[in-house]
């Protein structure tokens, strides 16, 4: 029998181990994963933390019931240290000690580990990432007797646990080396997640770097450049994350940018045999037309399948990421797709950037709120380039951004999407939607 080796438990990993059994189950297909949850939403961890979601278990995609059943063999708490791909085999070590699993197909979805930059104080008690669930139970654990905690970086994981701790009655302050938190938007959109946090009553210091964090009397002190002194009982360090390459890095697998690996749009390694996909590997980017690190779940659990599905004698290829992304931080939505106005620009395109604030829906309905809609497109060519979008929660900016996502995706002037036949009734939207209103706009402005 044919078998799948997959490395890595986690969206990749699971998605290519599922894909590879749907597409041909005559394959045997294992699952190595170097910790005991498989296909656990990590995703989810800040709703875990803030009391949302109180039962860790129920944080699992699927349970390793569930998983079993679908004919995947499990190997938990089963790191691999070692790849050799003439002889086809892997080296893993387990309960201490260390054995080979053969493959005849080999998927290395090993993801990503957070970055800890090098400050002093960053390996003291107290100081925490987070990506793992036992990174999870470790801070849910320390906030036990937690009052005050700092968070490190304002990127949306860094906003999101200053809000999963604002809603535990926390007392939380960010502190964020660039000018404006959420720098995936433009720094004026970050602004209403800043003003949305300080109207919290969560200190948010921007332009601010950190140098150090030092232990004194049981308490945790981080010194920032500014000649800031924050005390803190915690500490929450969330300054991005790194693709985790070691093991693939010994079968030779080739890396890009980032330190990522490099792999088609197949998600072939280039390496017989070898595939990889997820938070380990580049990108494809069909804006602008390149390769890139964007770690991110929806893309792992389409590169895990195309990856999966080719092992196994499939042929998927990867459509790529639009950089499509969505957070909430209290009772406010922010949410990007494709390039911002500089980066088209940085891109070769000749970009036009235009903003409208309009109702979510019908103002006579109650619950109305203003929402702000900034689009780029293409003067040259006259097609959608990219879109923002900043809410209230309630206004639906994830359906607003989904389609110009979709629009993107399928190459759509602006134009076009102002004749997209989308739903209306007055609680949603109006009869032109909010989305097409913004694409009128950028219209108008082109004359
Ligand atoms: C707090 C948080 C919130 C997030 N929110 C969102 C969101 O809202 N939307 C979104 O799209 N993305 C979000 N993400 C990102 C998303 O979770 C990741 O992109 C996704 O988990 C990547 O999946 P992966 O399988 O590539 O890697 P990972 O999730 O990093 O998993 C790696 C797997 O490999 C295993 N492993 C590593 N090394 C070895 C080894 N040597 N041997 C065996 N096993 C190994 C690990 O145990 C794990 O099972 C969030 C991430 C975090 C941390």
């Amino acid at each position: 029998v044919p078998h799948l080796l997959v490395i890595g438990g986690s969206d990749a990993g699971i998605a290519g181990a599922l894909a590879a059994r749907h597409h041909d189950p005559s394959w045997d297909v294992t699952v190595a994963l170097a910790d005991r949850y498989p296909n656990f939403s990590i995703c989810g961890l800040p709703f875990y933390l803030s009391g949302e979601t109180p039962n860790w278990r129920d944080l699992a995609h699927r349970s390793a019931a569930d998983l079993t059943e679908a004919g995947l063999h499990l190997a938990l708490e089963t790191t691999a240290v070692d790849l050799d791909p003439p002889n086809r085999h892997v080296t893993v070590a387990q309960d201490g000690r260390c054995h080979e699993l053969v493959y005849d197909e080999v998927l290395v979805a090993t993801g990503a580990k957070p970055v800890r930059p090098p400050l002093p104080g960053i390996d003291l008690d107290g100081v925490h990432t987070m990506h793992t669930m036992a990174d999870a139970f470790a801070v849910h654990e320390r906030l036990r007797d937690a009052r005050h905690v700092v968070i490190v970086g304002a990127g949306y994981i860094g906003c999101e646990l200053a809000d999963a701790f604002t809603r535990r009655h926390l007392d939380v302050s960010v502190i964020e080396a660039l000018p404006e938190v959420l720098s995936t938007v433009d720094n004026d959109l970050g602004r209403h997640v800043r003003d949305e946090l300080t109207g919290h009553g969560v200190r948010v210091l921007v332009d601010t770097a950190v140098t150090g964090i030092r232990s004194r009397e049981r308490r945790l002190h981080v010194s920032t450049g500014s000649g800031l002194d924050v005390a803190a009982d915690l500490v929450i360090v969330a300054v991005g994350v790194s693709p985790n390459t070691a093991f693939g890095r010994r079968g030779g697998l080739a890396t890009g940018g980032r330190g990522a690996f490099v792999v088609d749009r197949r998600m072939a390694t280039g390496i017989p045999h070898v595939w990889a996909a997820g938070d380990c590997v580049e990108t494809w980017l069909p804006l602008p037309g390149r390769a890139g690190y964007l770690p991110l779940g929806t893309t792992a659990h389409k590169q895990g399948r195309v990856a999966g599905t080719n092992a196994v004698g499939g042929d998927r290829l990867f459509a790529g990421s639009l950089g499509t992304q969505v957070v909430q931080v209290l009772n406010v939505a922010v949410a990007r797709t494709g390039l911002r106005d500089s980066e088209a620009s940085t891109a070769g395109y000749h970009p036009r950037t235009i903003e409208v604030t309009v109702d979510d829906h019908k103002a006579y309905y109650p619950g109305a709120t203003p929402m702000v809609l900034r689009v780029t497109g293409d003067i040259d060519t006259g097609r959608l380039l990219g879109a923002q979008v900043v809410g209230h929660r309630t206004a639906q900016v994830a359906k607003r951004i989904d389609i110009f996502a979709t629009a993107l995706q399928s190459a759509l002037t602006v134009d076009a999407v102002s004749d997209l036949d989308l739903s209306y009734t007055p609680p949603y939207s109006s009869p032109w939607d909010p989305v097409q209103t913004a694409a009128q706009t950028w219209l108008s402005a082109a004359g």
